[in-house]
Formats: structure tokens, sequence, C-alpha cells
């Protein structure tokens, strides 16, 4: 059996576990925070990393620090992950969903203006499967009409668009190491800021109202109640996780890189012969090898390769059911413009497995399978 997902496992990870227990320190903020902080600071350029407990809570903190109230819109695709949608819909604000691209799957950026009205306060944008949207449409249209960008970039560790880090091109962004991510903490995620005045803020919204952080780097003498608050920094335990995969990271991404190189190289032939169609990378865009996936001609034709893998001991899943026609979707937003790619293109979509440790043999063994589904 080949799974979807495998979370990384590099080896070291619980020598470095067992460290953070022996020290006797396992909440949040010690040294193995720091190690990965300053880490994906490096990674990413961006002014400050703020470990938090899931990609999630990174999201709500972004809509916290937007400081919406609740007659305010916020633009989104409706092809993503439901913590996209929640953490703007938590803080009261509404939903304005934007149609796709078909070749990124990312936001339409040519159909964003046509959303914005007096209310429109933030643009959220998801990189899908780590692959950039066009930020510098995105972020010229935020300059124009003085709008929010909040960057999800769950999916997006190490990706770039136009040679920047994703994540630090918007004023919020978001990464995810939850354990289907390509580096994992179990459950985990981090708020990257761009600007240097959300620092404090957004480290006391963190840390339950309080000026802790400050108080930890000796600024001031004791810590106090500052602001609204709450928890949203992860155990030690988690962060020694995640810094054993920090620093094997070239590792890591070369594994995947070569997985997703294989599937590419086999699977093209049946994309000339017209039988599916695979991931598109613009030219401006550098992906992290997050996903793999593949477009099958329609729901119908998608289901039979789900079935005919599945016999063959192989788990290729699809993904998002698009937000605008779940409930909660219809409740707290709608659709601006024609819905033309979002459903269509939702239901064709396919990922192969791929994570740390999936061989080239196994990559070859599926891409074969799904050569004979086609050409019989
Ligand atoms: C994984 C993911 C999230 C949520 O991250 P968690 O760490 O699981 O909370 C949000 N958005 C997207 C696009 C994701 O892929």
């Amino acid at each position: 059996m080949i799974p979807f997902n495998i979370p990384p496992f590099v080896g070291s990870e619980l020598d470095y576990i067992k460290q953070a227990v022996e020290k006797r320190k396992i909440c949040g903020d010690g040294d193995w925070t720091k190690k990965c902080s300053t880490k994906i600071e490096a990674i990413t350029n961006a002014k400050k990393c703020l470990l938090t407990t899931s990609g999630t809570h990174a999201l709500d903190m972004s809509a916290l620090l937007s400081n919406l109230s609740t007659d305010d819109e916020v633009i989104l695709p409706s092809f993503t992950f439901t913590s996209t949608a929640n953490a703007f819909a938590l803080v009261g604000a509404k939903l304005r969903f934007v149609d796709i691209r078909p070749d990124t799957m990312n936001i339409d950026e040519k159909l964003i203006e046509n959303a914005i009205t007096n209310k429109t306060k933030v643009i959220s944008v998801v990189h899908y499967a780590g692959v950039s949207c066009e930020m510098d449409r995105i972020m010229s249209i935020a300059k124009k009409y003085n709008l929010i960008v909040v960057e999800d970039a769950a999916q997006a560790i190490f990706s770039k668009y136009k040679g920047r880090p994703l994540g630090t091109i918007g004023n919020y962004g978001c990464l995810s190491f939850h354990e289907t991510k390509n580096l994992s903490m179990g459950e985990g995620g981090a708020l990257l800021l761009t600007n240097e005045n959300d620092i404090e803020k957004a480290e006391i919204l963190r840390e339950k109202g309080t000026d802790r952080s400050k108080f930890f780097r000796g600024q001031v003498d004791k810590y106090t109640w500052q602001d609204k608050g709450s928890s949203y920094l992860p155990s030690e335990l988690n962060a020694a996780y995640l810094y054993a995969q920090l620093e094997n990271s070239d590792r890591i991404q070369k594994s995947r890189m070569n997985a997703w190189r294989t599937y590419k190289n086999e699977l093209s032939e049946l994309e000339h012969k017209g039988y599916i169609e695979i991931m598109k990378v613009p030219a401006e865009c550098e992906h992290n090898a997050h996903m793999f996936y593949i477009k099958c001609n329609d729901l119908h034709e998608r289901s039979k390769l789900i079935d005919y893998l599945k016999k063959n001991g192989i788990n290729a899943v699809f993904h998002y059911i698009p937000l605008h026609s779940a409930p909660a979707g219809r409740r707290y937003g709608k659709f601006v413009g024609e819905d033309n790619y979002t459903t269509k293109e939702s239901e064709r979509l396919l990922r192969l497995p791929l994570y740390y440790s999936i061989t080239n043999e196994d990559v070859l063994y599926i891409c074969d399978l799904i050569t004979k589904f086609y050409c019989k």
C-alpha cells in the first residue's frame, strides 16, 4: 500500500525532544522555539517569525491583527481550506469569494478589482500547491485601494515569486507545519511579519495579551496585561521536532523535488496525448514540490481513476470542496462574479502520493498504473 502521505521524520527529532525534556523546559518560547524562528527568518527573510500552534492560528492572528469590524469584507478564493475563511468569519467579517485561474488554481488576480467595495479591507490569497499567486498585480491593487494582504502560505515554505519567499510579500504570511506539509511539527505553524510596526502587537496577541516577550528580552522589568490576546505558542516538544526538520530541509526538499520531477517526466506523454493535464508552474514562480496533481477530464473519470489506483494499493486523493457551496460558506459569504473554474477544476483535480520517504520505484509504479488506466 502506498499512502497519500507519511509525515516527515529525519532521525534526530527524538534526541532533540529528549533534550527539551531533560532541560525541564517544555512550555513555549524556549531555546528550540528560538532556534526554529531564527532559521525560518533566514529562509524567508521575514522581519519576524512567530511560531504558532498551527497554520490555522497564524491565519487567525492575521485576521485579528487586521482589526476588522463586522461590516468589513475580505476577498479570497473559494478553492481553499476552511481555515483561510474561518479566520475572517470568526472576527465577523464578510467573505467575498472570487474565481480562480485554471492554470495554478490560485485566485484570479484580474477578477479581484471587480469584487472591491468601500467595505473591502483585506485580500487573502492562497499559494496553492506552493505555487505563487500573481503577487505584483495583487500588491498593486492592494496599494491602490489601501488593503491589507494576508498570504496563506501554509503549503509554501521555500517557494518563491520572482525570487521573493512566499509569506513575506503581503502584510502577514502564514506557514503550516502540520504533518501533511513539507516540514512538520505534528501540529504547528508560523506567522511571518514584514512590517516592523506589527511585531509588538503580534507578540502581545500571541502571549495572552501580555508583554511577556519584551520581559524575556529584558526590555521591561515585569509583564502585564496590555491588550486582548490568546495563547498561540507551541510547546518546546513540537519545536524540537521541527528544528530537526529545518536542519535537514535540504534533504527533505531534494527528495520531494526528485519525486515531483519523476511524476512530471513520466506523465508528460499522457498530457501530450491529451488524456490528462499536469500542474503548471508559471516562469516567475519557484515551487517547493509540496504537491503533484493531475487533472482528469471530469469528475466521473477521476472517480474511476481513484478506484483503479486504490485497487492497486495506491491512495490518491482529491482536494477542497469549494467553500462557497458549503453550508458555512453560504452563511458567511458569497461568490462575486461567475464561477467559471472553481467548481469545474476542483472536480478534475487529483493529488498523487508525495512525501519525503517515497521511493523512486513507488513513483514509477504509480505513473505506470496511470498510463495503463488511460492507454489499455
Ligand atoms: C494546511 C493548510 C492550512 C492549515 O494549517 P494547519 O497547520 O493544519 O492549521 C491552511 N491553509 C492551507 C491552504 C493549508 O494547506
